[in-house]
């Protein structure tokens, strides 16, 4: 028989893939969002529950109208600019409405869990590349917040046997391949989609020199002066947690575990920029800016842990991959 998977922030982007990659593969799906960012369109297989994760009611008739095997747990804010601002939304939803979950599965018996955790827990890394031991110091509330969880899974695990595998993502990139599904964020703050939005509005006639492309800091110490982030096709992050979540099957006794999910390897933001001109075809203009808040310098994985431990193999890890899947999709669904 089939088995089920509860997907909290199934609406969302990274959500949405886990969906369509887990009913490819023949599981069930529940998805669980409350719809504040995530669009009900984007569920294109397994049911959609409307709910808040602090609503207990709802997510314990989920629970309990349902055989399900694990959860997978996107739900969550991931705006480290908003966190900033917003610290006390980012605890609420990320800390509290975990833990709810948590609770819930708990009560009701299901005791596999695969967590959307991030790198945004190391902070500013002493050394790079970052892997799993490297110190996590958060510098803002966004990892601050997915931290927090990290250390509820452990003791729920010790206290509980509430099995865990949270996955570090490093910077999510990339849509679907077939274009059926791919990324909206509303607002939208990510460096990739905005550098496409650029690339479109000049295909549609803009000129260049008024450019809504930012490149926030070059003097940070890199090789150009600009961020340098490690970009990671979203279809990879997903076919991750199928591992993770059959290694848990494997190994029943297993605690809480945590894995960096990444492709080894970083771009500075004038290197995405620099590719996404090739793959558009448009010269692309931008404003240098200060700084944004809480942006560390370089974040780079060594993900040799998840690639041996889980038997994950990213399969586009070139980031012209995720560039060409998400400007074929912005193509076609150009923003509103
Ligand atoms: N960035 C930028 N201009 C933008 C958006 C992002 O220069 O309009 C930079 C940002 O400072 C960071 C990198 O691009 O160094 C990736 O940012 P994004 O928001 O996509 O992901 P994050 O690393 O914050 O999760």
């Amino acid at each position: 028989m089939s088995q089920t998977i509860l997907v909290t922030g199934g609406a969302g982007y990274i959500g949405s893939h886990m969906v369509r990659l887990l009913d490819q593969q023949g599981y069930n799906v529940i998805v669980y969002d409350n719809l504040e960012r995530g669009n009900a369109d984007a569920v294109i297989a397994g049911k959609l529950v409307q709910g808040d994760l602090h609503d207990r009611q709802t997510l314990d008739s989920v629970f309990t109208s349902h055989n399900i095997d694990a959860v997978m747990h996107f739900a969550a804010l991931a705006y480290v600019g908003e966190s900033v601002t917003e610290p006390a939304m980012y605890y609420r939803n990320n800390v509290t409405g975990t833990q709810s979950l948590l609770d819930a599965m708990c009560q009701h018996d299901v005791k596999t869990l695969v967590f959307s955790s991030t790198c945004a827990t190391y902070g500013v890394p002493e050394k790079l590349p970052i892997t799993e031991d490297t110190p996590q110091n958060p510098i803002n509330p966004y990892g601050q917040s997915k931290l927090m969880v990290e250390q509820v899974l452990k003791d729920y695990a010790t206290a509980y046997g509430l099995r865990s595998i949270a996955l570090r993502y490093f910077n999510a990139a990339g849509c679907s391949e077939d274009g059926s599904i791919g990324e909206r964020h509303d607002p939208e703050t990510h460096l990739l989609p905005l550098i496409l939005f650029e690339a479109l509005r000049i295909k549609s006639g803009g000129n260049a020199k008024d450019t809504n492309l930012m490149v926030f800091g070059d003097d940070f110490d890199t090789r150009d002066g600009t961020c340098v982030r490690d970009y990671i096709h979203v279809n990879d992050l997903c076919s991750a947690h199928i591992q993770a979540f059959k290694r848990m099957q494997k190994l029943p006794e297993l605690g809480a575990e945590q894995f960096n999910l990444g492709v080894n390897r970083g771009y500075t933001v004038l290197e995405v920029i620099d590719a996404c001109s090739e793959i558009t075809g448009v010269d692309l203009s931008y404003n240098k800016v200060a700084r944004r808040a809480g942006d560390p310098p370089m974040l780079v994985a060594d993900a040799s842990r998840a690639m041996n431990e889980l038997q994950w193999t990213p399969q586009f890890a070139d980031i012209r991959q995720s560039i060409t899947h998400a400007w074929n999709w912005f193509l076609a669904h150009p923003p509103e």
